[in-house]
């Protein structure tokens, strides 16, 4: 396994944080984060390849069409419920409804 993999956000070059600052005087560049990688797993999922939740968000919107074209929804997903509750909870200050909402045992579920 690498050592470290370069952040894969698009635009992470182009932000101004004191560490991305490298080179030497006279030719300073902004330069996108390197991830290091540890022999534990971390960082793990996505985190390997992005430094921020805004560099992964920027990945994600410019490449949308094609990351969607890996698993495309066609059909909506469903989870199945039993039939929603109304609540009825009494406080000092009042009382208030709400939806009680169960999902049935996720072995009936599809999808
Ligand atoms: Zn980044």
């Amino acid at each position: 396994m690498a050592d470290y993999f370069w952040c894969h956000g698009p635009s992470c070059h182009t932000y101004v944080t004191t560490d991305r600052v490298r080179g030497s005087k006279g030719s300073k560049v902004l330069r996108t984060r390197k991830i290091k990688q540890n022999n534990y797993g971390y960082p793990s999922g996505v985190w390997q390849y992005f430094c921020s939740n805004g560099c992964y968000n920027d990945f994600a919107n410019k490449h949308a069409e094609q990351i969607i074209r890996i698993a495309p929804r066609l059909e909506p997903l469903e989870t199945k419920i039993e039939d929603p509750k109304k609540e009825t909870t009494d406080t000092h200050w009042g009382s208030y409804t709400r939806t009680v909402i169960n999902k049935l045992d996720e072995s009936n579920n599809v999808g």
